[in-house]
């Protein structure tokens, strides 16, 4: 099979790379094993890419460990910046492309890819100007030695990401990884490998050395296991579900102790107090779950309502979440597109099924959106209780429970009821309610009057089985770096 092929899209027409990129060469999987990508509008396979097995893992982790013993060693900290801020002029000067790859293999509106695309160039050079930024300190423990710190690479990382923000995750993990000097072994969710394929063009053309960034197409089982379990890999970052994350700490334990970070799965609260702007805090909470059809791991899943509210509130929501406009990610105006593959639609499914069955009240939705692609209309179910599945697990799609709650003790104990802790909402507007619940909540992120908010310069991660470790903002350049103490005795003449 071909290296590279055209694809056209009803916005442009472009060259697509199909191979693994190890070394900054497209190349084929040792095995030969192809698969395809589907089109979550049409369900039709948009194009075969070339499958990374654990050989090519093998073949990536090498170069990756060549290159950070090498040319990357030498290569200053203001370059590996400005390698990154090249990055980001080259995704912007792209932008068409790279939106029209994602609405094609993920099925996001093309309005909403192209906010990804900028906020990836954001990320991007965001940790470009903290690559000649990063520095140590100097302890002064007595006067008869000299002590420092140095923030030295971790190595070779290891990089495995989901489908809901493919080109997003992609960005959220390299860009700190190789601003601090590591290189890295990436694989791409095998739902969704085409728009990091197509930036690797890029990252050729912005003038990485070779190996610096590795991408492997191919599946959790075969490649991801083997970056996991990988004895050359010195640090894991995985974004994906709870479950897959307990594996990736297990493999990590059971191989080399590579260091880990995990951002998982959630199923976070979204409250609104009494004295909330109830168009504002509707506006928000539709955003909070709907937003990327639900397929975030820190969506607004769980709406508790104060009971003095509650029916008005239902009301509005209701209205909003069917001016929704779901359809064709082709569609500037699109809003929601198809889910991202027929797995998860069935998934999510099976969630209003059981809903329905255990006997929650579907205020609006509850079914398939038209006859054709994995589309599901925005659901919003009322009248649960904290025993449903629907209420209780991460359904990772347009699917939402809007509950009552009487006081602000019962929205605490009530957001706080589950084993997941990655972000939650509160719509108030007083200040003192807004800080109180804040601190009452176990979560990551609090967006106070906002969701869904996420910024690069914000840490993002979880409490709970949520995760491990912080991504984005400051805080993550300590995941890719491991510190160094030399202490120097002085001589006394
Ligand atoms: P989802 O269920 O939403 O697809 P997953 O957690 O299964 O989420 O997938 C997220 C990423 O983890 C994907 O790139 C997938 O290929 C990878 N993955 C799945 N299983 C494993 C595994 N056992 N080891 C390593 N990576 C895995």
């Amino acid at each position: 099979m071909a290296l590279f092929q055209t694809i056209e899209t009803p916005l442009v027409t472009y060259e697509q790379p199909l191979g693994l990129f190890i070394n900054n060469d497209f190349v084929k999987g040792v095995d030969g094993k192809t698969f395809e990508t589907i089109n979550p509008h049409n369900e039709k396979p948009i194009v075969a890419v070339h499958e990374g097995t654990a050989k090519d893992v093998d073949l990536a982790v090498t170069a990756a460990r060549k290159a950070l013993e090498g040319e990357w060693k030498h290569t200053t900290p203001s370059k590996r910046g400005h390698l990154l801020l090249r990055l980001a002029d080259l995704l912007e000067r792209d932008i068409n492309t790279v939106a029209a790859i994602e609405a094609l293999d993920n099925g996001k509106g093309v309005t909403e890819a192209k906010g990804d695309v900028t906020s990836s160039a954001g990320c991007l050079r965001y940790y470009g100007g903290w690559a000649d930024k990063i520095f140590g300190q100097t302890i002064d423990t007595d006067s008869n030695s000299f002590t420092y710190t140095q923030h030295e690479p971790v190595g070779v990382c290891g990089q495995i990401i989901p489908w809901n923000f493919p080109l997003l995750m992609f960005a959220w993990k390299i860009g700190p990884a190789v601003a601090t000097g590591n290189t890295v072994v990436l694989k791409t969710a095998e739902q969704t490998p085409l728009s990091a394929l197509y930036v690797a063009t890029l990252i050729k053309e912005a003038g990485f050395p070779p190996g610096v960034i590795n991408i492997i197409s191919g599946f959790g089982r075969t490649a991801g296991a083997a970056i996991a379990t990988h004895m050359d890999i010195d640090k894991v970052a995985f974004t994906g579900s709870t479950l897959v994350g307990r594996q990736i700490l297990r493999d990590a334990a059971n191989s080399n102790l590579k260091k880990v970070t995990l951002e998982l799965g959630g199923k976070s609260p979204n409250i609104v107090l009494p004295d909330a702007n109830l168009e504002d805090a509707v506006t928000w909470v539709n955003q909070g779950i709907f937003f990327n059809h639900g397929q975030c791991c820190c969506a607004g899943s769980r709406i508790l309502v104060h009971e003095s509210i509650y029916d008005e509130f239902l009301a509005l929501f209701k209205k909003r979440a069917q001016q929704n406009n779901v359809g064709n990610p082709f569609n500037p105006e699109t809003f929601q597109g198809p889910q991202v593959s027929q797995v998860q639609y069935d998934r999510i499914m099976e969630y209003i099924t059981d809903g329905k069955r255990s006997g929650a009240k579907v205020i609006t939705g509850g079914d398939r959106h038209g006859n054709e692609g994995y589309y599901i209309q925005p659901t919003i179910f009322a009248d649960v209780n904290e025993n449903m599945a629907i209420v209780k697990e991460e359904i990772f799609g347009p699917v939402c429970t809007v509950q009552k709650f009487r006081d602000e003790k019962e929205a605490i104990i009530m957001a706080n009821e589950t084993n997941y802790g990655l972000a939650a909402g509160i719509h108030t507007t007083n200040i003192n309610a807004a800080i109180r619940v804040s601190k009452a909540i176990k979560a990551g992120t609090i967006w106070v009057n906002n969701y869904n908010t996420l910024h690069y310069q914000m840490p993002f991660g979880g409490f709970k089985e949520s995760g491990l470790g912080r991504e984005l903002g400051s805080y993550a350049l300590e995941n890719y770096t491991e510190v160094k103490t030399v202490r120097v005795q002085l001589s006394q003449s």
